[in-house]
């Protein structure tokens, strides 16, 4: 049994956080249609809702914010970024977003139609809806390990490089405006993608002339990854497997909520200056002038600070061992999860924990609501609520492989006690595991339908 690492951080600011009563939790869910999204925050007490926006920000980032300069046009953040990007990143060309669906939809509006299809190893929510929203078909090439939860792979999250090279010949080139790879795989279990992976891929993207962007919200966690388990990367520092990484591709989004540990921000970086052009005057019409993008200069200042800060390895090593511990005792109650664990989440298998829930019952709606109401935390489903969506041709339902809770950890936010008191809640749980029922929908949008849906108990 692993040890919970010791923080390379001590605390020197506290929220308070309450546990409500069981009552007040049921009421709290009768109101929020049991979506956990539309729970106030104030009714949770353990929040694993999402690691995005919710890390807790460092002296040195807060004396950032101080320092951020508010100009208009050319602020001093604005440059003082563009330095850090270019020496981590290597891109010569970048404009911040406010957060990473920003950037998703300025490369949408920009690069697909109807006709578009682009590949990744997985999509995320918000790039497969972004994808959809401008008529493109939005294709997952994960190798097929990825689907098999107990499978003890150390890159789990890559793509199957034979499976693309057949796709894009069977699409045409013609129809494939750019490809892309999300590191790490947050759709599948925050399972990162090995160096030789992005490599082979990029190889095949351009051979084909698909320009390849690399959806980087998790990067250094991938990065660290990398560092960890693929040969020939252990004497390498992380920002060095950073620059390797980002040398292979024609540009790059991040949502930096994740792994620049801001609470706002994001940035779209590319090496074309035909594109960078266009992307510009996308983002005056719908983020904000190219220097600062939808974010005020102080967010700028917080988000060069955070960039260095999310790839230091002492950080890092204690973020893997941390989601590693609670892993691990997640798996000694017996509830399956995602093996092995990824960088910044514990996916628990509600599909095989609650059997008696059929997919379109939304098991993992199920088990979402349970824990909360159990023991006041709240974790997400990434289940057919997300991603179960209709064929635009057949009109049949097509549900995903996969019925997931994802318990995300914040970075730098909790404790060891804060773990175990959840490990305490889904150990009851699991002792009452068969007498959780499904839900059906009562309310919901046709695109990013987990955010708003409402649903009743069957
Ligand atoms: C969070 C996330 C996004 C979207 O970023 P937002 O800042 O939430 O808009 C895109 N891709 C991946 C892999 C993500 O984890």
């Amino acid at each position: 049994m692993p040890k919970h690492p010791a923080e390379p951080f001590r605390i020197k600011m506290v929220e308070p956080i309450r546990l409500t009563s069981s009552e007040e939790r049921k009421q709290a869910m009768i109101h929020a249609g049991y979506n956990l999204f539309s729970v106030p925050a104030k009714d949770v007490y353990i929040d694993l809702l999402t690691d995005s926006g919710t890390g807790a920000m460092s002296q040195a980032q807060w004396a950032s914010i101080m320092v951020g300069d508010e100009s208009y046009a050319g602020a001093r953040s604005f440059y003082r970024l563009k330095e850090v990007i270019q020496d981590i990143f290597g891109f010569e060309f970048f404009v911040p977003t406010h957060q990473g669906r920003a950037a998703e939809n300025i490369l949408s509006a920009l690069m697909v139609n109807k006709d578009s299809y682009i590949p990744s190893n997985m999509h995320f929510d918000t790039t497969d809806a972004n994808l959809r929203a401008r008529g493109g078909r939005p294709v997952n090439l994960v190798n097929d390990q990825a689907f098999n939860i107990s499978a003890i792979v150390p890159f789990k999250g890559n793509m199957d490089v034979d499976k693309l090279r057949k796709w894009i010949l069977e699409t045409g080139p013609e129809k494939i405006p750019f490809g892309c790879i999300t590191i790490t795989n947050n759709a599948g279990g925050g399972q990162p993608v090995s160096l030789e992976n992005i490599k082979a891929v990029a190889a095949i993207y351009h051979q084909y002339n698909i320009p390849f962007f690399i959806d980087a919200c998790r990067y250094a966690e991938n990065c660290y990854f990398i560092k960890l388990r693929e040969p020939g990367y252990a004497e390498k520092t992380t920002k060095e497997i950073a620059r390797e990484i980002f040398s292979l591709a024609d540009g790059a989004w991040m949502s930096s909520k994740k792994d620049a540990i801001v609470n706002i921000g994001g940035f779209l970086a590319m090496r074309d200056e035909g594109l960078y052009q266009k992307v510009c005057n996308e983002l005056i019409l719908r983020e904000g002038f190219p220097t600062y993008g939808g974010l005020a200069g102080r967010d700028l200042e917080a988000l060069a600070t955070g960039l260095y800060e999310g790839l230091n390895e002492d950080y890092l090593d204690y973020r893997l061992k941390q989601t590693a511990y609670f892993a691990d005792k997640i798996r000694e109650i017996g509830i399956p999860i995602i093996e092995p664990a990824g960088g910044h989440a514990i996916y628990l298998d509600a599909g095989t924990l609650l059997p008696q829930i059929p997919q379109k019952e939304f098991p993992g709606q199920a088990l979402t609501a349970a824990i909360y109401l159990e023991g006041g935390i709240r974790g997400v489903e990434i289940g057919s609520v997300m991603f179960a969506h209709k064929d635009p041709e057949t009109g049949e339902i097509i549900y995903p492989k996969l019925e997931l809770v994802r318990l995300a950890l914040p970075r730098r936010v909790y404790t060891q006690s804060h773990l175990d008191y959840v490990a305490d809640i889904l150990q009851e749980i699991w002792e009452k595991r068969a007498s959780f029922h499904g839900y059906c929908i009562t309310y919901a949008p046709e695109l990013l339908r987990h955010f708003t849906a409402r649903f009743e108990p069957l």
